[in-house]
Formats: structure tokens, sequence, C-alpha cells
């Protein structure tokens, strides 16, 4: 009997967080060519069709809003865009693993699944960082959610050592002090 041919595709999923991830890649790189570059950006994007719902920037420096992390500012434009407290149904992407205060706003909006990019450590040799891993939170709450990662992490880590970001690092407040 011949033996069954092996399927050598990778599974959708995997095509999907691709995709999806590269097109938040995309998108946040675009900031490094402003004046106020970032490395942090999120997607909301459902979960069976792919749609984006929208995408997000941290955006702590341009509010003076020190909880203005692209995740949760996805997570707050999502809730009030759909006018539902609930984004069962929905992805978060985001170009690096959700710190405890962004994991847990996803953990309470009840995303189903979460895919991150560069890990709290890569970011904390630029930034300042609070050492919980994102699957540590979700582990320790009562909300179910996927948490994927770190996925693309390469590029997504060139977003924070791409020259343009580094000049914008040197001059900030934020940076981490070595
Ligand atoms: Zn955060």
């Amino acid at each position: 009997m011949a033996a069954r041919p092996v399927t050598k595709r990778p599974p959708l999923n995997l095509i999907k967080d691709t995709e999806r991830m590269n097109a938040l890649i995309a998108f946040t790189a675009r900031s490094l060519r402003t004046d106020t570059p970032r490395p942090f950006g999120a997607s909301i994007v459902k979960t069976k069709t792919g749609k984006t719902l929208l995408q997000a920037l941290n955006n702590v420096a341009q509010e003076f809003d020190p909880s203005a992390h692209a995740e949760v500012r996805a997570i707050r434009l999502a809730t009030r865009r759909l006018k539902q407290l609930s984004l069962a149904g929905y992805t978060l992407y985001t170009t690096c693993e959700p710190c405890p205060m962004c994991m847990s706003a996803a953990l309470w909006a009840r995303l189903d699944r979460v895919v991150y990019g560069a890990t709290i450590e890569d970011a904390n040799r630029h930034f300042n960082q609070i050492q919980i891993p994102a699957t540590e939170v979700a582990a320790r709450s009562d909300m179910r959610c996927q948490v994927v990662g770190p996925f693309l992490r390469d590029d997504c880590y060139a977003l924070f050592t791409h020259p343009d970001m580094q000049r914008a690092i040197r001059h900030s407040s934020t940076r981490k002090r070595k």
C-alpha cells in the first residue's frame, strides 16, 4: 500500500498569524520614519476571518498617559468601536510581549488569543519593563486566553534596533538608564 503523502504546508493558523504579524510590523515600522518613532504596535483581528478591526501604536508620550501602551489602546479603541465590553472572537497581535497591565487588559477583554513578537527581555535592553511573563499572568487568571510567542521575534525586535528608533531612544526620557 502506498504511503500517505505527507503534507508539507504549515497549519492555517501559522499562515494567518504570519500575515497578520507582518502587517502589524509594517504598520509599526511606518512610525520609524516620523518624528515620534515607536517599536510598540498592536492590532485587533477577528480570529476566524482574519479581518483587521484596528491597529494602534504606543501613545504614552503623545497623550501624557503612562497606560497608553499599544495593546491597552487597541483594546480600548476596539471595545468603543464595537460598543461592547467583550472581545471574545478576536485576537490581539502585538510587536512585543504584553506587560502585566496589557496582558491583564487582554484577559479582562476576553480576547481569544494574544500573539506577540519580541519578548519583555528584548524590550528591556532599551526600555524599563516589569518582569512578569505574559503566560504567567494568563495562567493566574480565571479567564482563558491563548498566549503565543515569541513569534517572528527577530522581525519585531528589528523595530527596536532600527537606527531611527535608537536615535529617538537616546533622546527619550523613558529610556532605560544603564
Ligand atoms: Zn503594556
